[in-house]
C-alpha cells in the first residue's frame, strides 16, 4: 500500500489581495520505504504540499482533491485521529526549523517530551529512547544534557531529525533540511537521512530547490514549477537526461562550493517563477524558456507519460513526445 497519495491536490491561500493558487492539481504517490525528491525554485509550492499533507496550512486555506496517508483521507480525520497520525504516520522536518528548538530546554528533554506526548512510556524508558535516537542520528547520547546553543548547526539539525523520528513514523517529510547548513555538513546530513531510510525502511519526501542534492538521496524525483509537477521520473534519469526545459535548467545548476547564492539560482535561467495569482497564459514556464514556441504561449500541456514503456517518466512540455 502507498504510504502517501496526493490525488489532484490543489491548495489556494486566501489573502486580502485575493486568492493565491499555490498548488494546482498535483498527483504524487509514495510507496512504503520509497524516497521521492520534490525539486523546484523557491515559490513553486513545495512547502505548501508539505503543509497540506498534515493539515498544517493557515486556517481558511482551501484544499481540493485528496491526501491519503496510509490509505486514510487526512481531511476526513477528526482532531484526535489527526493528532495521532502526526508524528506516528508522518513527521515533518521543516524548512528553517533550526530555530524551532526551545533554547531554554536541554535537547534530550525536548525529545523525551515528544516521546511522552505521543506514546505511553515512563520517564526511564523515554530517557533510554532519547539516547538511542541521538546515537541513531550520530550524536553521542551524553549530549542529551546540552542546550541547543551548545551544539553546532549540523548537530541541531540532527536533533530535529531525531525529534521527527521519536514516534517511528512511516514517512518523513524533510523540507529543505540542509539549506541552512554549509556544504560539508549538508552532505553529512544527507548521508544520515539516506542511512536512516535504508536501515528503517522509512519512506521519505525530500524537498529542496537544489536538484543535485536529491539525486543522491532519492530514487524518484518530481520537479515542480508554478504549483504543478512538470516532470517526474527516476532520480538518475531526471538528473542525467532531464526532459522538461525547466528541469534541464535546474539540473545544470551545480552549486559552487562556498557560494550559497549559487545554490539558490539555477545557472543560465533568468527571472523568477511567476506569482501564482498572476500566471502567464499557456505554459507557465514559457516567459523564461529558451526553447518556447508560439504554441507555448497558448497551450498548457499537462503532465503525461514519456519515454519507453518501462520508464516511470512523465513530463509536461509540448516539445516532449508523449508515450
Ligand atoms: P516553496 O516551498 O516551493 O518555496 P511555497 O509553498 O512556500 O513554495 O509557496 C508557494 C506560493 O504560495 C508562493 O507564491 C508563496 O508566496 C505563496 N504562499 C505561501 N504561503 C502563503 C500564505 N500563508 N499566504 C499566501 N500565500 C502564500
Ligand atoms: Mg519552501
Amino acid at each position: 500500500m502507498s504510504i502517501l497519495e496526493l490525488r489532484d491536490l490543489s491548495v489556494t491561500y486566501r489573502t486580502e489581495g485575493g486568492d493565491v493558487p499555490a498548488v494546482r492539481g498535483v498527483n504524487l504517490t509514495i510507496e512504503a520505504g520509497d524516497t521521492v525528491g520534490l525539486a523546484g525554485e523557491s515559490g513553486c509550492g513545495k512547502s505548501t504540499i508539505a503543509g497540506a499533507v498534515l493539515r498544517l496550512l493557515p486556517a481558511g486555506t482551501r484544499v481540493d482533491g485528496q491526501v491519503l496517508l496510509d490509505g486514510e483521507d487526512v481531511y476526513q480525520m477528526n482532531p484526535g485521529r489527526l493528532r495521532a497520525v502526526r508524528w506516528t504516520s508522518a513527521a515533518i522536518v521543516f524548512q528553517g526549523a533550526l530555530h524551532s528548538l526551545n533554547p531554554v530546554h536541554r535537547v534530550g528533554a525536548q525529545i523525551a517530551e515528544a516521546i511522552r506526548v505521543h506514546g505511553s512510556v515512563d520517564g526511564r524508558a523515554a530517557a533510554t529512547r532519547v539516547g538511542e535516537l541521538l546515537e541513531q542520528v550520530g550524536i553521542p547520547a551524553s549530549r542529551a544534557s546540552r542546550y541547543p546553543h551548545q551544539l553546532s548547526g549540523g548537530q541541531r539539525q540532527r536533533v530535529l531529525i531525531a525529534l521527527a523520528l521519536a514516534c517511528e513514523p512511516k514517512l518523513l517529510i524533510a523540507d529543505e533540511p540542509t539549506t541552512a547548513l554549509d556544504v560539508m555538513v549538508q552532505a553529512q546530513v544527507l548521508d544520515l537521512l539516506a542511512s536512516l531510510q535504508r536501515d528503517h525502511g522509512l519512506a521519505m519526501l525530500f524537498i529542496t530547490h537544489d536538484l543535485s542534492v536529491l539525486t543522491h538521496a532519492c530514487r524518484r524525483l518530481a520537479v515542480m514549477y508554478a504549483g504543478r509537477i512538470v516532470e517526474t521520473g527516476l532520480g538518475v534519469d531526471v538528473f542525467r537526461d532531464p526532459q522538461h526545459p525547466y528541469s534541464r535548467a535546474l539540473a545544470g545548476a551545480f552549486p559552487t562550493i562556498g557560494d550559497p547564492s549559487s545554490r539558490l539560482r539555477p545557472s543560465g535561467l533568468a527571472g523568477d517563477p511567476p506569482d501564482p495569482s498572476a500566471l502567464p497564459t499557456g505554459c507557465p514556464f514559457h516567459p523564461r524558456c529558451t526553447v518556447a514556441v508560439d504554441a507555448c504561449r497558448t497551450t498548457d500541456v499537462q503532465l503525461r507519460p514519456v519515454g519507453s514503456a518501462s520508464s516511470e517518466a512523465s513530463a509536461a512540455c509540448v516539445h516532449v513526445e508523449p508515450r
